[in-house]
């Protein structure tokens, strides 16, 4: 993935080094550790995420089961890779799915972050899966914004609701809320609820978001940041998750050359599990996040 290019060349590098010893010294280890910890910084990863992990990594590695491992060497390459596992969210998350349908999933984030590419997305690969979603369109915000969520419907084959053409006024909540009832009524299993985003975050936003929350009591509110949004990253999440929370992460623009870091740091400072990840403009260019495959990616 060209989003890590630099930072896995860079642990590469330091764990070539560290190859090159045998049993290793309290030096070895910090020197590897303090090589590791540039490499994220310089990919864009937290401060506070980047001394956890290195915290816990020097730890590791000067303790017992690197003492005792055949390769002391491999055995620090281990723990970075179960480490950075662990601030990926460790587990594969799945979307949850309510027990009396509709599922309802409501999308949240700044504009621009690939909300509505992703609707479409998700509504594909639901769709894939046997499921029977519909796309709500409550942001009322952007003038294209309905349009735009018509046309991800389009082209991923299934419904949308929508207020009457002359939108842009409108009531996002009431949209919301009546786009679910429909979706009941037609017989749709998940609901798919678009929402509005700012360039920033800002009050009025949050407000709204979480009165739509409020209005349909969703099963996933799914946060969706873009990779290549660098630093502020961590604080738009934490914006986000005081003022609507989520309960999990999407991934997008994970295909840009980005340093991606800041955005895998958002997984470690919310406690929120990145559920997905977005690769490409196209409505294929998607899929769930695997927290071991992206570690890997990173490492190898
Ligand atoms: P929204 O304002 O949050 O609804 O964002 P949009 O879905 O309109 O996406 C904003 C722009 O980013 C559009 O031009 C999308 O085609 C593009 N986009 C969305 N997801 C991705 C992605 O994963 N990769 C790339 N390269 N572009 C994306």
């Amino acid at each position: 993935m060209a989003t890590f290019g630099t930072l896995s060349d860079r642990l590469a590098d330091t764990f070539k080094n560290l190859r090159t010893r045998g049993k290793l010294t309290a030096s070895d280890v910090d020197g590897t550790v303090r090589e590791i910890r540039r490499a994220l910084l310089d990919a864009d990863v937290a401060l506070e995420v980047v001394k956890t992990f290195t915290g816990a990594v020097r730890e590791r590695a000067l303790g017992d089961e690197v003492n005792r491992a055949l390769n002391p060497a491999q055995q620090v390459v281990q723990i970075v890779n179960e480490e950075l596992i662990g601030i990926l969210g460790g587990q594969q998350r799945r979307l949850e799915f309510a027990k009396n349908p509709p599922t309802v999933i409501m999308l949240a984030g700044l504009q621009g972050a690939g909300k509505t590419t992703l609707a479409g997305k998700l509504a594909l690969h639901l769709k894939g899966e046997g499921h029977t979603p519909i796309l709500v369109a409550s942001d009322l915000q952007r003038p294209n914004a309905v349009n735009q969520l018509q046309v991800v419907a389009e082209q991923a084959g299934v419904a949308v609701f929508a207020p009457e053409p002359g939108n842009g006024v409108g009531d996002p909540v009431k949209v919301a809320k009546d786009g679910v009832a429909y979706a009941k009524q037609k017989q749709h299993d998940i609901v798919i609820v678009d929402t509005a985003g700012r360039l920033g975050v800002d009050a009025d936003l949050m407000k709204q978001a979480s009165d739509i929350r409020r209005a349909v009591n969703p099963d996933e509110v799914l946060f969706v940041i873009d990779a290549m949004i660098g630093q502020d990253a961590v604080a738009t999440a934490r914006a986000f998750q005081e003022g609507v929370d989520f309960t999990g992460v999407v991934l997008s623009k994970l295909d840009g050359d980005a340093r991606g870091g800041a955005a895998l740091s958002v997984a470690s400072v919310t406690g929120r599990p990145i559920i997905f990840a977005s690769t490409g403009e196209k409505l294929t260019e998607f899929e769930p996040f695997h927290p071991d495959r992206m570690a890997s990616r990173i490492l190898d």
